[in-house]
């Protein structure tokens, strides 16, 4: 294989973006190497930026990634049944595969580090896994992805569009959110924040099987938007003086489950008061380290017996998910509503925090 390198975004320093390139070097016989098709940009992408997620720099970011199979070692290919030019999604987390959590399928909770690999505890791609651990291919802002033996690999249809298939991540992260929430046929659910994942869980709670489904949201557009992802009424909670009531209303009842994905602890205190009694809460809206959330103890939990369910990440949901963009029940196309070149990352960034141009997903095209 001649040398090839790759393009990548680099987070040098908190606060610093880059633009660089890193030698991509030949599979051992158990890895294999992704070309990057698509990558999501994600809020989380603009939190590790600011210094808001820990201290992984120097990071390429990127953890909504999908392409195809650039290179492949020889076990890597007999082990996955992949050869090269496989389109595939590669899950964001690459698991220890024997720690305790791992081995009871909680691996998004893996405890195990490797510092010789230079590999953090709970090692998320783009995230927390530093470009210094080498071949420093660990995000996918990037021409190429490093994938080693204990990478999750999944192969994606050909029938998903590619920018489709950059929503694998978020929409396995909603699969998980409703699994946590053991949302069954016949549940009532109410779900708190219409952003991006927000929609996502409304279509995954209806493809669960739920009844019935309220949106619960400050913006009316995204509030529009959840009817067409399977939401059969919205409430906005700005317009109404009882956002309880509006949900028994809207549902017939407090909701079996609730599912808050609007990360602020108003959302999450607000979470718990709208379950019915013995009913599940799952809080799945990431509210920044620094965050205290206040629930009435007895009031709205220990008199209740509410479960409440933090979901964390995309464990288990990549099947559902990749099922569900080939199904293509619900308008998922409509949410890539921005596509920038990787040289555009800023201006991406400045679209995506500003929330303008009715942004809702922004992704970048490695390779169109
Ligand atoms: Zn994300
Ligand atoms: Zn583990």
């Amino acid at each position: 294989m001649a040398q090839t390198t790759s393009r990548q975004v680099v987070f040098p320093e908190r606060g610093v973006i880059e633009l660089a390139t890193a030698d991509v070097p030949e599979p051992a016989p158990d890895e294999l190497v992704m070309r990057v098709r698509r990558v999501g940009i994600c809020a989380t992408d603009l939190h590790l930026l600011e210094g808001h997620i820990g201290d992984p720099f120097p990071l390429v970011p990127g953890h909504e990634f999908v392409g195809e199979v650039f290179a492949i070692g020889e076990n890597a290919a007999d082990a996955r049944g992949l050869s090269v030019g496989d389109r595939i999604a590669v899950e964001m987390q690459l698991p220890c595969t024997e720690c305790d959590r791992c081995r009871e399928g909680r691996y998004n909770l893996c405890d195990r580090d490797d510092p010789a690999a230079g590999l953090p505890v709970g090692r998320e791609y783009g995230v927390n896994i530093p470009r210094t651990a080498a071949p420093g291919l660990w995000g996918g802002y990037a021409d190429h992805l490093q994938v080693p033996a204990e990478a999750i690999v999944h192969r994606l249809p050909e029938s998903i569009p590619w920018d489709t298939a950059a929503l694998v991540e978020p929409v396995a992260v909603s699969f998980r959110a409703v699994q946590r929430g053991r949302v069954a046929p016949g549940d009532t659910v109410a779900i708190i924040g219409p952003g991006p994942v927000g929609l996502l869980i409304s279509a995954a709670a209806r493809i669960q099987g739920a009844s019935r489904v309220v949106m619960i949201g400050t913006r009316d557009n995204r509030l529009e938007l959840a009817r067409r992802f399977g939401s059969d009424d919205t409430v906005n909670s700005r317009r109404v003086d009882d956002v309880r009531q509006a949900v028994v209303e809207a549902l017939g009842g407090l909701a079996d489950v609730v599912i808050e994905i609007a990360g602020v602890p108003d959302a999450q205190s607000l979470a718990v008061t709208l379950a019915r009694r013995g009913g599940r809460v799952v809080l799945a809206g990431a509210c920044g380290w620094g965050a205290d959330v206040t629930f009435g103890s007895d009031r709205d939990l220990l008199t209740r017996e509410i479960d409440v369910l933090p979901s964390f990440l995309s464990a288990g949901g990549y099947e559902p998910s990749i099922a569900a963009l080939a199904a293509d029940d619900y308008p998922y196309a409509d949410l890539v509503t921005h596509r920038f070149p990787l040289e555009q990352v800023e201006e991406a960034y400045d679209v995506v925090r500003t929330k303008r141009d009715d942004v809702i997903k922004a992704v970048l095209v490695l390779e169109d």
